[in-house]
């Protein structure tokens, strides 16, 4: 995320905040619940150059968000009992549903623990590819080919282009442009090859990241087997499935569940749409998730839960906890659904 970017999110929170904004607004936008995003839970590192940092926040910090939530005046809740206040119209009690994206193995080692302490539900979210080996965690590969090296040279639209990156503020600028530019593709398949390109030419093993930070069919299992737990879908490949044939996103979602349901004996019956937003999950996808029969598919679309979101149960927007703004502060401002409401233009449902 760029520099200015975050200030403006930064800046709309803590004006919301100190202006006790947030209170006065919520009966107005808090809606009935929040579904809350994490991805890696896990101690902060010293590298200077960390641009995916916005996925990872400590344990610390959600054991400061779970201890403040079991005071607050909500309902932690699982995916199923949130889908069934949804879809009975069950609105009485605000309610908060938290929820981690891909399985990395931080997940076991530090944030479970964190919700056993505070006795709260959560969900995985699994991209079968991750536990099988296979998966490519493309994000980690650019950011360890911009890390290791002075300079980088890749194809773009055909021609050789090489740009400089020896420095910090060099490679994240240099990152966050090749990020926008691989988002920016119309389909999945022009990103993987730019990647796959630019892993050979530097060398950089991308199997590796699955073994070093994903959980394995073992560890799942034994996540799994807590009562705590729901173990979601994320597809098999962790794929941007807007961009992908619609015969292909209706296999990545029914073939997922049922790689987990043999591995795990499981059938999940909620969904995660990887990347998550208005480029990577819209109609088609949200139709496919309840042909398929998902009870709840999760984007990550910025908002809150209202009723009306019943009829959209497969185009969930959740908030995200992001690594970048870390303070309790925030988290009470987006669960109040201030945030979001201003984001969003105070639109309720987003699923166009
Ligand atoms: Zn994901």
């Amino acid at each position: 995320m760029t520099g200015l970017k975050k200030t403006i999110i930064r800046s709309g929170l803590e004006t919301l905040y100190f202006s006790g904004a947030h209170h006065l607004m919520r009966p107005f936008v808090g809606g009935i619940g929040v579904i809350l995003t994490l991805h890696h839970v896990r101690p902060p590192r010293p590298e200077r150059f960390q641009p995916n940092r916005l996925l990872e926040v400590t344990p610390d910090f959600l054991d400061g968000v779970l201890s403040w939530l079991r005071r607050a005046d909500v309902d932690l809740v699982s995916l199923d009992e949130m889908w069934r206040r949804l879809s009975e119209s069950d609105v009485g009690r605000r309610f908060v549903t938290l929820t981690i994206d891909d399985g990395y193995r931080d997940t076991l080692q530090w944030a479970h623990p964190v919700f056993k302490k505070h006795d709260v539900p959560f969900a995985v979210y699994i991209p079968t590819s991750f536990p099988d080996r296979l998966g490519e965690l493309w994000w980690l590969v650019l950011e360890a080919v911009i890390g290791r090296n002075e300079s980088v040279s890749l194809l773009v639209d055909g021609k050789e282009r090489s740009f400089e990156c020896a420095d910090v503020p060099e490679k994240r600028r240099l990152f966050d442009e090749l990020y926008l530019w691989l988002r920016s593709f119309k389909t999945e398949q022009e990103l993987r090859d730019v990647i796959r390109d630019l892993a050979g030419r530097y060398r950089v093993d991308i199997s590796t990241f699955c073994d070093e930070l994903c959980m394995n069919w073992d560890e799942l299992n034994q996540l799994a087997a807590d009562r705590l737990v729901t173990i979601g879908a994320h597809t098999v490949n962790h794929v941007m499935l807007a961009k992908v044939p619609e015969r292909s996103a209706r296999a990545e979602m029914e073939m997922s569940r049922s790689v987990i349901e043999a591995s795990l004996g499981l059938r999940p019956d909620h969904l995660s749409y990887p990347v998550g937003d208005a480029t990577s999950a819209r109609p088609r996808e949200f139709r496919l998730a309840a042909e398929l029969g998902f009870k709840t598919a999760a984007t990550t679309r910025p908002g809150v839960l209202f009723p009306e979101h019943r009829d959209y149960l497969t185009a969930l927007p959740r908030v995200s906890l992001n690594g970048e703004h870390q303070q309790l502060r925030y988290v009470r401002v987006l669960i109040s659904g201030a945030a979001t409401a201003v984001w969003n233009g105070f639109r309720r449902v987003d699923a166009a």
